[in-house]
């Protein structure tokens, strides 16, 4: 099957005998006693066997496990860490899933946060104590490139798995586990839920081993699971990621030169711009450059909020890979201790028309 073929079947398990032919939702909690039955819903459900079967056919993995967010899955991985182990993690790594291992795992795990964008820091950073290499790319928000091949080999050659956040690309332009990675983790919220109205995160793994039964023990006991109903919104959201997916990176690829031509512009981050330092490992690990892009407005914060203040379709809000344009001023959103610069400003680029997305951008950049 091809992805937008799995995209559409891959999700139905329907097992009863009037065969709908759609997933229909279960609320019930508990089942009845038989062999083989599903027991009780925290353990499985109908709608979250049917999201896992679906997320493990789009990442080309053996198991997949649903969590009810993107801080959850990621969470799980390093609950299913011995105590003591060294995670190699990069210096821009989602903030949230950062602060987890700086405040909520510290005295269980050590890190070392590298520039993973010259995998040999990640060799240098390896310890003997070394379980995890947690990678992100394109990163956020200055959609940095990190070559997932060359860090799996090297992560390989000292029998440290690799974890990799593949929340920006989506399943449909990379696919880490094709190319060395042993998990590969989702904020569903995101593109693979694509409504902005769904909470949900997901880990596919490349084998069931020893370490993944422990992660769908931490998911069946943690207790994190989504519910039958976000699992089947997930579903049903998932039929069109493909398609969405590709007017995404149209429009962003449209709107990233747009950008890198304005006189208000000081530069702009897309993986798809030739110009990007990660473009050329791009183009070998992803086959589109997706629809997140940041860029510097010249001036300051004020005038970066102002641009931002004068949009029409680009909402001011936080989060991506909905259907509608979303704008924000990272260092805002990401607080006092952001690195980020005070003028870049992040874009989910949505799926309106493009005409109406350029001409919004060019009044509010207009002086
Ligand atoms: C949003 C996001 C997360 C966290 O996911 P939630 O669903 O918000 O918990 C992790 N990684 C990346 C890259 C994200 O964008």
């Amino acid at each position: 099957m091809k992805l937008e073929t799995i995209a559409i079947h891959a999700g139905n398990y329907v097992n009863d005998s009037n065969k709908p032919a759609v997933q229909p939702i279960t609320t019930s909690t508990t089942f009845l006693h038989q062999e083989d039955s599903m027991v009780y819903s925290r353990a499985n459900n109908p709608n979250r066997f049917a999201l896992e079967n679906l997320l493990a056919k789009l990442e080309f993995g053996e198991d997949a496990a649903s969590f009810s967010s993107g801080n959850a899955a990621g969470m799980a991985v390093f609950q299913a860490l011995e105590p003591g182990s060294h995670i190699v993690a990069p210096d821009d790594m989602y903030h949230g899933l950062r602060a987890q291992l700086v405040q909520m795992f510290q005295g269980i795990h050590t890190v070392s946060f590298v520039d993973m964008t010259n995998p040999e820091n990640v060799a240098e950073a390896i310890l003997p104590e070394t379980k995890l290499v947690w990678v992100e790319t394109p990163s956020n928000p200055l959609l940095k490139i990190s070559d997932i091949r060359k860090i799996c080999s090297i992560a390989a050659g000292k029998k440290v798995r690799v974890a990799c956040d593949n929340t920006f690309a989506s399943p449909v332009f990379q696919n880490p586990l094709l190319i060395g990675a042993d998990i590969v983790m989702h904020s569903s919220t995101k593109y693979l839920g694509g409504h902005s109205d769904i909470l949900g995160g997901a880990l596919v793994a490349k084998h069931k081993d020893d370490f993944w039964e422990k992660v769908k023990f931490v998911q069946k006991t943690g207790g994190a699971v989504p519910s039958p109903f976000d699992a089947y919104l997930l579903c049903r959201s998932i039929k069109t990621l493909p398609y969405r997916m590709k007017g995404h990176a149209e429009h962003a690829g449209i709107l990233a030169e747009y950008l890198n031509n304005h006189s208000q512009v000081e530069a702009v981050y897309y993986p798809g711009i030739k110009s990007h330092p990660g473009h050329e490992i791009a183009v070998t690990q992803m086959s589109g450059f997706g629809g997140m892009l940041s860029f510097l407005v010249k001036g300051d914060a004020l005038r970066a909020d102002e641009v931002i203040g004068k949009l029409k379709y680009f909402t001011n809000a936080t989060s991506l890979g909905g259907v509608e344009s979303l704008i924000e001023r990272r260092a805002a959103s990401e607080g006092p201790d952001s690195l980020t610069p005070e003028n870049l400003i992040r874009v989910s680029v949505g799926l309106e028309h493009m005409d109406d997305l350029l001409m919004d951008m060019d009044q509010a950049l207009s002086k």
